[in-house]
């Protein structure tokens, strides 16, 4: 770290509002993400308690030119909150009030280190819920997920996080604060994103604490739903899948769908072989599209008759063995979709997701496959998420971090090229997909100009989105 930065550090000292770290056993957890990204070597951590503090360490940090890496639950696989140049690590814990359950403008606000888990049993009690949640919700926070475009229940209805955002309060490197959509006008308050020109909100969305620290959140809220029930089928290939998911997405039969994924044979194989091994001897679908509807009970039933005549016109059976075996366990009993579904149960897992068009999902796979073969010492399973538009695709490689760690970082690395080329475009960028935004030209022209604005020298998470560091 230069001299500057050294003093700087120095200059924070203990303030108001905020505890700050330096013990070199407090700082280990502070290196890195659950990513496979390299881990960084955070010099101090600062745990602010109030937004008047996060003004006060990003003053000091602006003026001795230190690095702010935000922290919330640092549960992404991007390595966005890994302090790659040093400094501090700003971790957002700290700020988790719950600031305004308004029913009346259908919206919550609240700070950026409240975790899912805590909002939604705090809604619970109004009737009310938020559009979209991540699987990590008793560890990931609200800024974090805002911060790396989360998806997941509610994409088939909501798309993206970004999408449930209302407005935001963000600090910005020199310490200014500004509201945006209708809160910018004090008098206000939130209640509308797009107003007052253009949609500042959205610049915040996804930018990995490059342009700014998020210091208060306003959601919308929607009523939690009547009914729930899953449904499961199987299809010969993915193809079949394809036809399918396009279909419901064009019909926009989406309206009840809480959460839809698609799974390949391997999967099918594995968890069918663990609750009933006797059939999993047997021929299995190729492909299995399995569905989670949440609504009112009539809609919901109307809507699951016209998307099994969709699965039938494409192929697709129904598939209760998969639904038995694996998928409704996985959306009902929290404390299984709270282990993250066994994801990590056996090995490390370096994980790239990437925003893939509907029409592009057996590209991705053929993707998959290539990468399958080039690198067999990588197990790599493949996840598909469905959205109201597209789909959100993962690649999922499980190595051994004691032995394989540089070697399974590199084949990512192919993978993410790869996928860019396949027309598949990059999603929870962090560091993991930096190059990638590069190839980007006017794109990444653009953001380099509006980062060189808000934050001139360039102290807000170097090295995420591929911006400074
Ligand atoms: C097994 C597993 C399953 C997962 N499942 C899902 C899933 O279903 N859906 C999904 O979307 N994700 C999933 N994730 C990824 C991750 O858990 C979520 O995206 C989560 O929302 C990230 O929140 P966090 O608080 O942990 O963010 P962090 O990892 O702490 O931070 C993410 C990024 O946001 C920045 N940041 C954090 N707080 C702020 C702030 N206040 N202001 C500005 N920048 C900030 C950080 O610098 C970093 O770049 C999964 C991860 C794992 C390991």
């Amino acid at each position: 770290m230069s001299t500057a930065a050294t003093d700087g550090l120095v200059a924070l000292g203990n303030f108001a509002g905020a505890a700050l770290l330096t013990d070199p056993v407090d700082l280990v957890a502070y290196r890195r993400d659950t990513s496979a990204a390299t881990p960084g070597k955070p010099d101090a951590v600062v745990r602010p308690h109030t937004a008047e503090a996060v003004v006060e360490v990003l003053q000091r940090a602006n003026r001795a030119r230190t690095p702010v890496y935000a922290r919330g639950g640092a549960t992404m696989y991007a390595g966005g909150v890994n302090p790659s140049a040093g400094g501090i690590v700003l971790d957002l814990g700290g700020l988790n009030r719950i600031l305004d359950i308004d029913l009346d403008r259908g919206i919550v606000v609240c700070e950026p280190g409240v975790r899912f888990g805590a909002l939604l049993a705090a809604l619970r009690p109004h009737g009310q819920t938020i559009g979209i949640v991540p699987s990590t919700a008793p560890a990931a926070t609200i800024g974090g997920a805002l911060s790396a475009h989360a998806l997941g229940t509610g994409s088939p209805q909501f798309q993206s996080f970004g999408d449930e955002v209302a407005g935001l309060e963000v600090i910005l490197a020199s310490g200014e604060r500004v509201c945006t959509g209708s809160a910018a006008s004090s008098r206000a308050g939130y209640f509308q994103r797009y107003c007052i020109g253009p949609d500042l909100t959205g610049l915040f969305l996804g930018a990995d604490g490059t342009l700014g620290i998020v210091v208060a959140v306003a959601l919308w809220l929607h009523p939690l739903p009547e009914h729930r029930q899953t449904n499961s089928y199987g299809f010969a290939d993915a193809a079949g899948v394809q036809r399918c998911i396009l279909e419901i997405q064009r019909r926009e039969l989406v309206g009840n769908i809480w959460y839809a994924g698609a799974y390949e044979a391997a999967t099918i194989k594995a968890r069918i072989g663990q609750a009933f091994p006797e059939k999993a001897q047997g021929p299995l679908p190729g492909f299995a599209l399995a569905v989670d509807y949440r609504g009112d009970s009539g809609r919901v039933r109307e809507d699951e008759q016209r998307i099994a005549e969709i699965a039938a016109r494409c192929g697709g059976v129904p598939f209760p063995d998969f639904d038995a075996a694996y998928f409704h366990r996985l959306r009902n009993d929290e404390v299984y979709w709270y282990s993250f579904a066994g994801f990590f149960a056996m090995s490390r897992c370096a994980i790239l997701m990437a925003s893939v068009p509907t029409d592009r999902m057996t590209a991705f796979l053929d993707v998959i496959t290539a990468q399958r073969q080039n690198y067999p010492q990588y197990p790599l399973g493949a996840a598909l998420v469905m959205c109201r538009r597209g789909l959100h695709g993962g690649a999922l490689a499980f190595y051994d971090e004691a032995t394989q760690w540089q070697g399974a970082v590199a084949a990512m690395e192919e993978c993410a090229g790869t996928l860019v080329a396949a027309g598949c475009v990059p999603y929870k960028t962090g560091k993991v997909w930096a190059a990638q935004v590069k190839g980007f030209g006017p794109y990444w022209g653009l953001l380099q100009r509006i980062k060189r604005e808000l934050d001139p020298h360039g102290i807000l998470s170097p090295g995420d989105l591929g911006l400074g560091g």
